[in-house]
């Protein structure tokens, strides 16, 4: 496994970073026991980077896995806060949740552009102050916009982006994977640290991995992926690309048969909550019923958390 340093921060991260929204319960459902071995099996493995959120509610999986470890891993986790006090609380969960003295990395979740990164500004403040307390280690933003990375170079405080590219630009909204590079290629010039998400496009690019995580890899300005991960078999498989190893042909056969799903559960209401939150514009009600528009959906997991029915899943 390759590792790399984040920017100007002295953070060192593996190239792969285990994105673990997959685990949880917007996704996989693991019990807490197969989650935990998992990502104890991928820190053993070489892999010492995981990104989490407060909206993934899996900080129980963590805790477990890295009880006891010292060091722990590097963890970077995420808040939709925008005032300083809304985003005391989420640092305040986080450390208590993953019984963590520090986070290494805490981002402001999904902004688009200067107007959202001004509008969450006091809990960006905030987090500032608790770095220099030694609460956090790295402050910046995650998003799925060209714009809010260029928006992002205006503010010297953002030290980590997490931006979404891939190598066929799903799910960028609003622009190309070029212009994404471009722009990702001017903030790690600047000594941001880059770790990108999706780079399977959500599990679109699945049939077609091992290129879509080279063409990312090619690009040493990003420093770190963020890979979702749900069984073994990913980690081996994607631990093998990452460290330049040849991957076995049974994992490669395994993983091109599980393609992802939304599924839309019988007992939807059709009220329509859950399409106000998909960021790909993905869901409508038709028929009384949500509908997930497959070709624009990128498996992100959002709508789940907006259904009080829990009618989506994703397997
Ligand atoms: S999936 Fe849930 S939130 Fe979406 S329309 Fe159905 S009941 Fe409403
Ligand atoms: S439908 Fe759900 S999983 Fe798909 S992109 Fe929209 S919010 Fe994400």
């Amino acid at each position: 496994m390759n590792y790399s340093k984040l920017g100007k921060t002295e953070i060192a991260v593996s190239r792969l970073c285990f994105g673990t929204l997959t685990i949880g319960p917007l996704q996989a459902r693991l019990s807490l026991e197969k989650g935990a071995s998992l990502l104890v099996e991928a820190f053993e493995r070489g892999i010492n980077f995981f990104d989490t959120a407060e909206t993934y509610h899996n900080y129980d999986y963590l805790r477990t896995a890295f009880k006891g470890m010292n060091p722990k891993p590097v963890v970077a986790t995420k808040s939709y806060a925008y005032k300083a006090s809304t985003m005391e609380q989420s640092l305040s969960r986080a450390l208590k949740d993953m019984a963590l003295e520090a986070v290494d990395i805490f981002l402001l979740h999904e902004q688009e552009s200067e107007n959202t990164i001004k509008g969450h500004f006091e809990a960006l403040e905030y987090l500032i102050r608790a770095k220099e307390k030694g609460y956090v280690r790295a402050v910046g933003i995650s998003c799925h916009t060209v714009a809010a990375v260029e928006a992002a170079l205006n503010f010297p405080e953002i030290e980590i982006i997490h931006p979404l590219v891939n190598i066929r630009g799903i799910g960028i909204r609003d622009g190309t994977p070029k212009q994404m590079l471009e722009v990702i290629r001017k903030a790690a010039g600047k000594n941001i640290g880059i770790y990108a998400m999706k780079p399977l496009g959500g599990g679109h690019l699945i049939q077609q991995a091992e290129d879509a995580f080279q063409f990312l890899l090619s690009h040493n300005f990003i420093h770190s992926v963020a890979v979702g991960m749900q069984s073994r078999e990913e980690l081996l498989f994607n631990r093998a690309v990452f460290s330049g190893e040849p991957v076995p042909e049974e994992l490669k056969t395994g993983l091109k048969h599980k393609p992802r799903r939304v599924v839309v559960e019988d007992w939807c209401k059709g009220c329509g909550e859950c399409t106000h939150h998909c960021p790909q514009g993905a869901l409508t009600v038709k028929e009384h019923k949500a509908y997930v528009d497959k070709r624009l959906c990128i498996f992100c997991g959002y709508c789940g958390l907006y259904c009080e029915d829990i009618c989506i899943k994703i397997y």
